[in-house]
């Protein structure tokens, strides 16, 4: 079998060897060389494929196999791809291999409501959240580590940014999630017949997988599952929806959010309609026609405030695109309509931005950009050292009634998760907790890096 773990650096001088990783374009290296599909679409699996020996026939065939094992089967393990020859399995274990954000911690809230702390290859810990409904299930997933934007009743807002989520760290939070609730096709892959070591090696010795395989497409020749033996169901899922609203702020980690949406809608992998998918935005405005013509979910937008004083201090990025700007760039829209409203989130803060004039103010916009529009009214979800209170349940109650009667949807969030700071904004991981002090200079770095 030919080593392709190491390739010499094309060119007169060849000072070393350098693991095939570091080479592959668009794939975080790994120390042992290998190289994680998790993130890759079926063209790059493909490519890879091809670059590790296989037949660029051969190598088309083995990534549409893997990608439906990946994306529809969910399985982590090479050896469970029972319509793949015996003798490619321990070959493609060789040299890729099927990555997931490390667990660190799971938490439930007595709601319902779950929580991960997960961990990056590379050590760095960031959350999800599942969030389940009497008809839907919800999995609020994160972009980045940490964020660059200080939105003032944020927990998030006060980590500094570490680094943007990799596509295969959004989409293996999808993963992971379908992973825990149990929600792969129910494969009988227990009944596989495991190979002894001494059968794999002879397996392995009978073919070299690299020169080709003479699998058709389609063809199970090992495969002893049953397919219609499953008790998935795709309408009994727990995990409905997906909302882009977890750590960070998914337009300023527009390639990987867009690539890993797109792994997310695939009809050959997790299939999940874009019309269950929803972005959320602190308002970028120069990427959001882009996210509608490039990913077409829906869209959401973290609104808050309705006065120029009051955004730019809740929202700061307020300062650069301004409330006009926002309001413009939602109508412009693409696919925004009365079927597809876009979401405004309002959260409610006591004596900041929930008087009457702030209602009537919010109904006004609306009308005047002759938005497809609902709003999402969200109670405030305190956090130890955060500068506001959440508003009253009167305060909210006549808040909601005036955008109603002007005959926009305003439902008040019951917020959930809140005893494991799962909830809307408490998204923190622990080792990132500030003192009070520590975070008014972090606030002010930021603010001075805004401008
Ligand atoms: S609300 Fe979103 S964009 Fe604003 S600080 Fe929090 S995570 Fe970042």
């Amino acid at each position: 079998m030919p080593d392709t773990t190491l390739m010499p650096i094309p060119g007169h001088i060849d000072p070393m060897p350098v693991p095939r990783a570091n080479l592959v374009e668009g794939v975080t290296p790994r120390e042992d060389g290998r190289v994680d599909l998790i993130g890759l679409p079926k063209k790059r699996i493909a490519e890879l494929f091809e670059a590790a020996g296989l037949d660029a026939k051969a190598a088309k065939l083995r990534a549409k196999q893997v990608f439906h094992w990946l994306y529809h089967r969910g399985v982590t393990d090479f050896a469970d791809m029972t319509d793949i020859a015996k003798a490619m399995r321990p070959w493609l274990a060789e040299r890729f291999v099927i990555g997931r954000p490390e667990i660190v911690e799971a938490q439930h809230s007595s709601d319902g409501t779950r929580k991960w702390l997960l961990r990056t290859a590379d050590g760095h810990d960031f959350e999800m959240v599942f969030i389940p409904d009497a008809d839907r299930g919800t999995l609020c997933v994160s972009s980045q580590v940490g964020c660059t934007l200080n939105c003032r009743f944020c927990h998030t807002g006060t980590m500094r940014l570490v680094r943007n989520l990799t596509v295969g760290e959004i989409v293996g939070q999808v993963m992971l999630a379908r992973d825990a609730l149990g929600e792969w096709p129910n494969a009988n892959v227990s009944s596989r017949q495991t190979p002894g070591p001494a059968e794999v090696l002879a397996n392995a010795l009978s073919t070299n997988p690299a020169e080709g395989s003479p699998a058709v497409p389609g063809q199970a020749r090992d495969d002893d599952w049953d397919e219609d033996g499953g008790s998935y169901s795709a309408d009994g899922r727990l995990l409905t929806n997906i909302v882009m609203m977890g750590m960070g702020e998914p337009l300023y980690n527009f390639d990987n959010v867009r690539d890993a949406l797109k792994l997310v809608m695939d009809g050959d992998g997790l299939a999940l309609s874009k019309r269950r998918i929803t972005l959320s935005t602190s308002g970028v405005v120069p990427k959001m026609a882009q996210c509608g013509e490039e990913i077409g979910v829906n869209l959401a937008v973290s609104l808050h405030a309705v006065t120029k004083d009051v955004r730019d201090e809740i929202v700061p990025i307020n300062r650069k695109y301004g409330i006009e700007e926002l309001l413009q760039a939602c109508a412009d829209y693409p696919g925004a309509s009365n079927a597809r409203r876009i979401t405004f989130e309002y959260v409610m803060l006591k004596d900041k931005n929930d008087s009457d004039d702030d209602a009537r103010e919010l109904v006004r916009l609306l009308k005047h950009y002759r938005l497809p529009a609902k709003v999402n009214l969200i109670p405030f979800n305190p956090w130890p050292g955060a500068p506001y209170e959440c508003s009253t349940p009167e305060r909210i109650r006549a808040f909601s009634d005036i955008v109603f009667e002007a005959g926009i949807s305003a439902p008040v969030r019951t917020p959930r998760g809140r005893d494991i700071d799962a909830a809307c904004g408490q998204l923190k991981t622990a080792a990132e907790r500030k003192s009070r002090a520590e975070l008014e200079r972090l606030y002010a770095e930021k603010e001075a890096a805004l401008g």
